[in-house]
């Protein structure tokens, strides 16, 4: 008898310690049945975009007085992971786009497919043109890059740009607007172009207004200045002039552009976030996100209007540069202020060095920088790496850090807002945005 008391109580122990070491899974409350469906939907990518960059970005507004960043209050956000197939976990673009896209994993570097079957994916924006929406994908960078092309191409190669252009004037998309294309040389660039035509694109290469001439009907390929530069992107917000067309701009337009009865999906990545981080450019990165964030600025406007049938994404592929508030020199201390004091981008004031040998280092890195620095302070006389050590200074000096030139596996936020939203929280993986488009939607493969 006193055997088997002391069995139960043992079973009895047991069974308390399994419960105290093995945490319950928390369950969140699931997201009431949303009767509405969202005809309108935006996905904002931002490239390399972490939570850092967010929040530095954010500081850095309120130190000036400034509205804060306006997805940073979206009523919903989810902790988002973004690893690749392969055993590397950190992802590219292509890969990352190919997973919030599609909803499939790929490898790094791969676009819309599985690189050993051949299997295909259909994206999002595919289902949503198959459904009768209109379509636009939108970029500060070439249309045919790694993240627009996850929307449309099916290539097991990033770098296949013109095949990936080929996938772009099969595609059927309405609107193709922001950079221009990628190409090895003039010719081929001429060959895109001209193949986009035959597939009845209509080309802009100048500022253009939505009229009503404009005939929404016909497919549009829409890039100020890209006629002749294989490659080109939007300017960084930091240099970009008054005659520049910004990623805002592009997409006011594009709301415009696309907007019907049936309704459209639009996709507008914030490319150069990704670029400026990998220079490990503060202040370049800090202007970018907020020049990303006016672009979602313009769907928000158009949100208000239509509340009960928009659906507004903000997310990021992955991040990059391993960013950080606050750096070892400063301590617990920031002075994002500081970053103010720099007046171009990392990439232009490389230019500039190589172009103005003669004007003296020290001068134009006052000028640009507002920096004085001891006079044995550069290492090299090679304008990339003065470059990066003033960015670098600075920096520091404002209390920012960086790990890497690379991406990180750091998971990344989605925020969003309107009908469907209520989906995005917890912890989600980037395959599941696609989902939760579908289910707001109703979109469904044919
Ligand atoms: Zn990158």
């Amino acid at each position: 008898m006193k055997t088997k008391k002391t069995f139960f109580l043992f079973i009895f122990f047991i069974s308390f310690i399994g419960l105290i070491s093995f945490s319950p899974k928390v369950e969140i409350e699931k997201p009431k049945p949303n009767k509405l469906k969202a005809k309108y939907v935006f996905l904002f990518i931002g490239d390399g975009m972490g939570m850092a960059h967010i929040y530095i970005t954010n500081e850095y507004l309120k130190l000036h007085k400034q509205p804060q960043l306006s997805f940073i209050n979206f009523p919903y956000y989810a902790f988002t992971t973004t690893f690749c197939a392969d055993s590397m976990r950190i992802t590219d673009s292509a890969a990352a786009g190919t997973a919030i896209a599609t909803g499939s994993k790929t490898n790094s570097g791969v676009l819309g497919m599985l690189p050993k079957t051949g299997e295909k994916f259909t994206s999002i924006a595919e289902i949503a043109k198959q459904n009768g929406f209109k379509v636009g994908i939108l970029s500060s960078v070439g249309m045919n890059h790694a993240t627009p092309a996850a929307f449309y191409a099916k290539q097991p190669k990033r770098s296949m740009y013109k095949e990936i252009a080929e996938d772009m004037a099969r595609s059927n998309f309405d609107l193709f607007a922001g950079g221009g294309l990628y190409a090895k040389d003039k010719n081929e660039l001429n060959y895109l172009f001209n193949n986009l035509k035959t597939n009845g694109y209509r080309i802009f290469f100048n500022e253009i207004t939505f009229n009503k001439e404009l005939d929404s009907d016909k497919k549009l390929f829409y890039t100020a200045n890209a006629d002749t530069i294989p490659g080109f992107a939007i300017p960084y917000r930091i240099d970009q002039k008054e005659s520049d067309v910004t990623l805002s701009e592009y997409v006011d337009f594009g709301i415009q552009f696309l907007e019907n009865e049936t309704g459209f999906f639009m996709m507008a990545e914030g490319g150069k976030i990704d670029w400026a981080a990998h220079d490990n450019d503060g202040a370049t990165t800090v202007k970018e996100v907020i020049d990303f964030d006016l672009a979602v600025k313009k769907a928000l406007d158009f949100y208000q209007k239509h509340p009960n049938e928009t659906l507004i994404i903000v997310t990021a592929d992955h991040e990059t540069g391993g960013i950080t508030f606050g750096q070892d020199q400063m301590g617990y201390k920031t002075n994002f202020l500081k970053l103010d004091q720099q007046k171009m981008s990392e990439e232009v004031f490389t230019k500039l060095l190589t172009d103005n040998k003669s004007n003296g280092v020290y001068q134009l890195v006052n000028t640009n920088f507002e920096l004085k620095l001891p006079e044995n302070f550069y290492k090299s006389t090679d304008p990339k790496s003065i470059s990066n050590q003033v960015t670098d200074s600075l920096n520091r000096s404002a209390g920012i850090g960086w790990t890497t030139g690379s991406h990180t596996g750091s998971p990344v936020l989605t925020f969003a807002i309107g009908v469907g939203s209520e989906q995005f929280r917890g912890n989600i993986d980037n395959t599941d945005i696609i989902r939760f488009i579908q289910n707001a939607t109703l979109l469904k493969k044919k």
